[in-house]
């Protein structure tokens, strides 16, 4: 008889289930849409429904269910269970995620940050496998992070620490929605690299293949910035070579408070792979410090975007199953 957690990625758009062995070995994973319209009553039975099917089938073949790990969007109360609430879904204000769901299923149940769960999916079963000590940065919308010590998800005293992407790397830079100027990533997650470039270009008059692009779609994304940059556009070269600048700073700092063996990159931007590592490394090498060699790989995310329902089960089996 094989023992299983249950993980469960709550998204805006859909929720991710999957089943977690004690052999790290992950199974199928199913999708359903996020109920945006019914609140929390909607999204927690969609959850139970998703979660009891695989429950049904690990059943079906004699194996037993340990737990159950939610991964869902900040704010949350980690140690309540509870989610403060998620913009795009109105009624998720306060809902008692954990116990609701765990009472559902019939089974102890964990909530985490999906960030941190993603960071221990990676550490358990992706890029992190071989690391005691790992940092996620994943570079999307904005710049997500968790971190692992000691093979641990750092929660910090008030649940609100491994907030990398809100690292002040330039002192009165650029504004942010959380009130600080200058954080990490305003500077190199996809979206906010994308729109520095779109500012500059029309600040500065640019013209070339970006220019076209935005005057054609009213907007650029990072994809069009790294294919410019590989047809050897100057500009292009310029602004990701600053984005792999700001990003190397926060990796160097990343460093000198937690020596990790690992930085782990995920999330859209890391898709450029290579192209992304290589000029990342040239500033990560030159900002490091001298007394010691770079011995922190950065390595590129395994498991996309499964590593937070991977992530939830392996949170599960941290509190109930080990
Ligand atoms: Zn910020």
């Amino acid at each position: 008889m094989a023992r299983h957690c249950i993980g469960i990625d709550l998204g805006g758009t859909a929720i991710k289930f999957g089943l977690l062995g004690e052999d790290r070995r992950f199974g199928e994973i199913i999708q359903r849409p996020t109920p945006t319209d019914r609140g929390a009553d909607g999204v927690v039975e969609q959850m139970i429904a998703g979660g009891q099917k695989l429950a049904n089938q690990a059943a079906e073949e004699g194996d037993e269910i340990v737990g159950v790990g939610i991964g869902a969007p900040g704010p949350l109360r980690i140690s309540e269970g509870v989610i403060v609430g998620m913009p795009n879904i109105p009624g998720m204000e306060n809902a008692p995620l954990r116990d609701r769901v765990g009472e559902g299923l019939g089974l102890p149940a964990v909530l985490e940050n999906d960030a941190n769960a993603a960071a221990l999916g990676e550490f358990l079963c992706g890029a992190g496998k071989a690391a005691r000590n790992m940092v996620l940065l994943t570079l999307g919308t904005g710049l997500g992070s968790g971190i692992i010590v000691e093979g641990e998800i750092l929660h910090g005293a008030h649940e609100m620490g491994a907030e990398i992407g809100h690292m002040v790397v330039q002192p009165e830079g650029e504004e942010c929605g959380c009130g600080q100027r200058g954080c990490l990533e305003r500077y190199c997650s996809a979206k906010f690299l994308a729109r520095r470039a779109a500012r500059r270009i029309k600040a500065e008059g640019v013209t070339g293949p970006l220019d076209e692009t935005l005057e054609d779609k009213g907007e650029i994304n990072s994809l069009d910035i790294e294919r410019a940059r590989e047809a050897g556009d100057a500009f292009a070269a310029e602004v990701w070579d600053e984005a792999a600048y700001y990003l190397a700073l926060g990796c160097v700092n990343i460093c000198r408070i937690f020596d990790p063996d690992e930085i782990v990159l995920g999330g859209g931007l890391a898709g450029a792979g290579e192209a992304l590592t290589g000029p990342l490394m040239g500033h990560f090498e030159r900002l490091h410090w001298s007394m010691a060699p770079v011995v922190t790989k950065i390595a590129i995310a395994r498991l996309g975007n499964d590593a937070g329902v991977v992530g939830a089960a392996g949170v599960a089996w941290r509190a109930c199953g080990e």
